[in-house]
């Protein structure tokens, strides 16, 4: 199947330039996303790993049918203020003004490895925050999951060192 066909894209949204990559066409479709879901596993099913870490909010999409599928425990990655429990937050510079990330300090325990997976790549900030804090809590990363990869903006430059891989690509 090619997912390429399941996915619509969008011009000048959200702001005019960008050509956005809109999964809900490819979720809408039971066998696109059972087959997507499908293939993220066939990539990480030989390694060895406790947890799949999903950032707000499609990362929850594509994560949580990963974790079930493989029996592995989800962990979310939020905005501010969202998660109840105690939290690590790590800030980030955007063109203008800064966004931050939070996950539930107790969420890894040292040394556990993990997998993130998410809808798409794009300049590779969200997922390197994502690293920021995974590291900060002792959390081995094995595999980061994209999706999407749009290649153009080289995110996976920033994130040299780490075994990344995409579905589809741009
Ligand atoms: P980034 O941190 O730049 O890698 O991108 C963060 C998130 O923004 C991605 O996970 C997507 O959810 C969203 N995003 C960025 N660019 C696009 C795009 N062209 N189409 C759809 N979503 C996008």
């Amino acid at each position: 199947m090619d997912l390429k066909d399941k996915i619509r894209v969008i011009p000048d949204f959200p702001e005019k330039g960008i050509r956005f990559k809109d999964i809900t066409t490819l979720l809408n479709d039971g066998e696109a996303f059972h087959y997507t879901i499908d293939q993220f596993v066939k990539e990480v099913e030989d390694k060895d790993f406790d947890l799949v870490i999903g950032p707000e909010s499609r990362g929850f999409i594509v994560g949580t049918p990963l974790a079930y599928a493989l029996k592995k425990g989800f962990v979310p990655v939020r905005k501010p203020n969202k998660l109840p429990g105690e939290t690590i937050r790590y800030e980030y510079k955007l063109e203008y003004g800064s966004d931050s990330l939070e996950i539930h300090r107790d969420a890894i325990k040292p040394g556990q490895k993990v997998i993130i997976a998410d809808d798409l790549l794009a300049t590779g900030g969200t997922i390197y925050s994502t690293i920021k804090l995974i590291e900060e809590l002792g959390g081995i990363i094995v595999g980061v999951l994209f999706l999407i990869e749009l290649t153009y903006l080289e995110g996976r430059q920033r994130l040299e060192g780490y075994d990344v891989r995409s579905l589809v690509k741009y």
